[in-house]
């Protein structure tokens, strides 16, 4: 049976920079947003996180072969099929129950999620898909120790980082990424991240992560979040994290945040721009509409005591 950690939260979150510290760890392979495989990959043959196209990335291909006798195989419109009728927040509810098509659709991944732990050798794998409907769709998953990470981060930083313009350098910068208002990521803010309390709710194990609280003290966070994993560390595992960087070794991450590409020294400090640069109205906005779950997490809803 494959365990998986699953990072959940609303992009913009920290779930890459989580995926990147956690795939140093010994027994941990990050395997990036499998979400996005199918297209992007198997599809768009996009570049893997060490830099190769995804069809010329030796661990993919024997991924591939294992999981499926090879990438050629998977009926791509299928999946995408069945993530039409099944993955969709709107659709969390009934996710209640498996249907045939749920049941379908997280074999998908198990099939990923297996062949990856094999081809590496590691105890627990990383999808840091996000998306909530996702993680409501894997908790039917059969053969799967399935454990999500909930990566949460104030909702006026991630509606600041929803303004800006990121390019996607797999795509040889022909593509940027997507863009939201301050009013449409807060209303995305409280329905991804009420997803994942419902998904605790229906029994599922789910470990809280701040963004905030993970970069203040990252070798404690990461310590944690391995315990969690049934994976412990002691010091020496940690040696990649020093004072305000970690020094990152070439990842496979499918697809995801462009610092999936970083190999080398990765700064670690909080990205608090939001409080200057997000124009007042607008952070009053985001604080109001997020209000009740910014201080269920222990937000202060007055930017001024968050330092
Ligand atoms: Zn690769």
């Amino acid at each position: 049976m494959a365990r998986v950690l699953y990072l959940g939260g609303l992009g913009r979150s920290g779930t890459t920079l989580v995926e990147r510290l956690l795939g140093e760890l010994p027994s941990v392979c990050a395997l990036g947003e499998i979400v996005h495989l199918w297209q992007r990959d198997i599809l768009d043959d996009e570049r893997c996180g060490c830099g190769a196209r995804f069809s010329a990335c030796t661990f993919w291909k024997r991924v591939g072969e294992r999981a499926f006798g090879g990438w050629s195989t998977v009926d791509v419109a299928r999946v995408h099929a069945l993530r039409d009728a099944v993955e969709r927040t709107r659709h969390i509810p009934r996710l209640a129950k498996p249907s045939p098509e749920v049941l379908e659709y997280a074999s998908f991944y198990t099939r990923v999620y297996r062949a990856a732990a094999e081809v590496s050798g590691a105890a627990v794998v990383v999808d840091s898909s996000k998306h909530s409907a996702l993680a409501h769709v894997l908790r039917w998953a059969g053969d799967i120790d399935l454990r999500v990470v909930h990566v949460v981060r104030d909702a006026r930083g991630v509606a600041y980082s929803w303004t800006k313009t990121v390019s996607r350098p797999e795509t040889d910068g022909t593509d940027e990424m997507t863009r939201y208002s301050p009013s449409r990521s807060a209303l995305l803010w409280n329905a991804h991240n009420a997803a994942f309390g419902l998904l605790a709710r229906r029994g599922v194990p789910v470990h809280r992560v701040r963004y905030e609280q993970f970069l203040a003290d990252p070798r404690a966070a990461l310590t944690d979040l391995a315990a969690y994993a049934g994976v412990p560390v002691g010091g020496a595992d940690l040696k990649f994290v020093g004072d305000g960087h970690a020094d990152l070794g070439v990842g496979h991450s499918a697809a995801g945040n462009p610092m999936r590409f970083t190999v080398g020294r990765l700064a670690l400090r909080r990205d608090d721009a939001w409080t200057v640069a997000l124009p007042p109205r607008q952070r009053r906005l985001v604080g109001a509409v997020c209000a009740p779950m910014l201080r269920a997490y222990g937000y202060p809803l007055n930017p001024q005591e968050a330092s």
